[in-house]
């Protein structure tokens, strides 16, 4: 499978890279986010937010499990870390075919029930404020948004 990756250097980078990635997405589109807490998950939603146009405050629905925000497209963003098991069932389905594009922090934990395409993101920490971004797109739709972003 195809990956892009790319090195950024603080929070601010992180998001702007997001930022292009969010300019980017189309209704019913899946974005799976990996990374040890701290990586930076919660940082990369809030430029996806950015690129959609949303002005609220996005933080991390780790207690709420999932937030909406309102913007071009609705943001459904989830963090599934505390949840019980794979198949614990909060209507993911509804929101991973619904009008707006489905953010989800710790994606794997959930594997049985993400759509087979969709967009990986993973962060990895490289010491201090810089970050490893590897994107790994499944489905066409991915991989084209992929190469726009890596293009620009
Ligand atoms: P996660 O959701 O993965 O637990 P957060 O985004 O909540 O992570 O937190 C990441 C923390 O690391 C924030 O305090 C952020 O300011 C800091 N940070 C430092 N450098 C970066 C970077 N390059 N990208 C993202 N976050 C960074
Ligand atoms: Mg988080």
């Amino acid at each position: 499978m195809k990956q892009f990756e790319l090195t950024v250097h603080s929070p601010e980078e992180t998001k702007a890279v997001a930022r292009r990635l969010g300019e980017r997405l189309q209704p019913g589109m899946v974005i799976a986010l990996e990374g040890d807490l701290g990586a930076g998950k919660t940082t990369f939603t809030k430029g996806i937010a950015e690129g959609l146009g949303i002005v609220q405050n996005v933080n991390s629905p780790t207690f709420t499990i999932i937030k909406q925000y309102d913007g071009r497209l609705p943001l459904y963003h989830m963090d599934v870390y505390r949840l019980e098991d794979e198949w614990e069932d909060l209507g993911f389905d509804e929101y991973f075919n619904g009008d707006g594009v489905a953010v989800v922090e710790w994606a794997h934990l959930i594997a049985g029930q993400l759509p087979e395409e969709r967009l990986t993101v993973s962060l990895f920490r490289h010491g201090g404020d810089e970050r490893r971004l590897v994107f790994e797109p499944s489905g066409w739709r991915y991989e084209q948004l992929c190469k726009e972003i890596f293009a620009s």
